[in-house]
């Protein structure tokens, strides 16, 4: 079955021309995006992912293109006409088409909105959370406004692909202070040997993740003690457990940091947890 796209109000196959060449997300990455994880047919954490899509049109002053309402339909239409239960939606919204300048274009210019659906399966992602992953580290290289979800990831691109020559899953970004940011397109997490929970505090410097304040509501529930603070990689290779979380991968153990073990090398139970714990939750929210 060939997969369909929704661009701008159409429905057409994914391989159809519809965006044009002076498309601003397409010349200056001027654009945001967001992903959410469908299980069963369900969005999880629906509202905090529009929550953050309508913080990053705001942040970068792209005009809202339609209500969230019907956004929420476009999204679920594609999910019905790609036939998909389980699967991962990509929303992407530019500033539009205009003759290219750095400036913005005149004001009733109309944002671009891009909706694709692909099959995600939750198997796949159980066995890869029931192995752990293994993360690389790099040097965070990327601009001061990452709490922003736009499409300019090149950074996080090269990263990335840097662990898939390593065979790591992820790469987690390190500032020049020597603590790490987060990863490439996850949330960064250790387990001290005390059992308390360390990830990094919502700044300019992170992705603001949805998945991340939902694990740190569950921890908290479950009686946890949750620190948001930089960690160094010092603590990360000094840690209990590793994890990282996102809305593709949940809540997914680390077992390795640049190649050394993460405490005895086995997915740590309490990501395992509150992995599960996500899961049970987040088809409410
Ligand atoms: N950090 C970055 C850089 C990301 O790209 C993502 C997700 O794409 C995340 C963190 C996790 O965010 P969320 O839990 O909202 O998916």
């Amino acid at each position: 079955m060939a997969r369909i796209a929704f661009v701008n109000g159409r429905y057409l196959p994914i391989d159809a021309p519809a965006v044009q060449a002076e498309d601003r997300g397409l010349q200056f990455a001027d654009s945001v995006y967001e992903v959410w994880t469908v299980r069963d047919g369900r969005f999880l954490d629906s509202t905090g992912h529009f929550r953050r899509l309508l913080r990053s049109l705001d942040e970068l002053r792209i005009p809202h293109p339609m209500s969230v309402a019907a956004l929420d339909v476009a999204l679920k239409e594609t999910l019905r006409r790609n036939r998909l239960k389980d699967a991962t939606v990509y929303l992407q919204v530019t500033r539009g088409t205009a003759r290219r300048d750095h400036g913005f274009p005149a004001a009733d210019t109309r944002p671009t909105v891009i909706i694709t659906a692909r099959p995600s399966s939750s198997a796949a992602g159980d066995a890869r959370a029931e192995r752990g992953v293994a993360v690389i580290t790099r040097p965070d290289t990327r601009w001061a406004r990452c709490d922003i979800k736009t499409t300019g990831l090149l950074a996080n691109v090269l990263a990335k692909q840097d662990a898939r020559e390593t065979g790591a899953w992820e790469a987690w970004l390190v500032d020049t202070e020597g603590r790490v940011t987060e990863g490439t397109s996850t949330n960064a997490w250790i387990v001290t040997s005390d059992g308390v929970l360390v990830t990094r505090p919502i700044t300019d410097n992170i992705l603001h993740g949805v998945t991340r304040a939902a694990v740190i509501e569950a921890a908290r529930a479950e009686g946890h003690t949750v620190e948001e603070r930089g960690f160094t990689l010092e603590e990360a290779h000094a840690a209990r457990e590793a994890f990282i979380t996102s809305a593709t991968s949940l809540a997914t153990p680390v077992v390795e940091i640049d190649g050394r073990p993460v405490g005895n090398g086995a997915p740590g139970s309490v990501a395992t947890r509150l992995r599960e714990l996500y899961l049970a939750s987040a088809h409410e929210r």
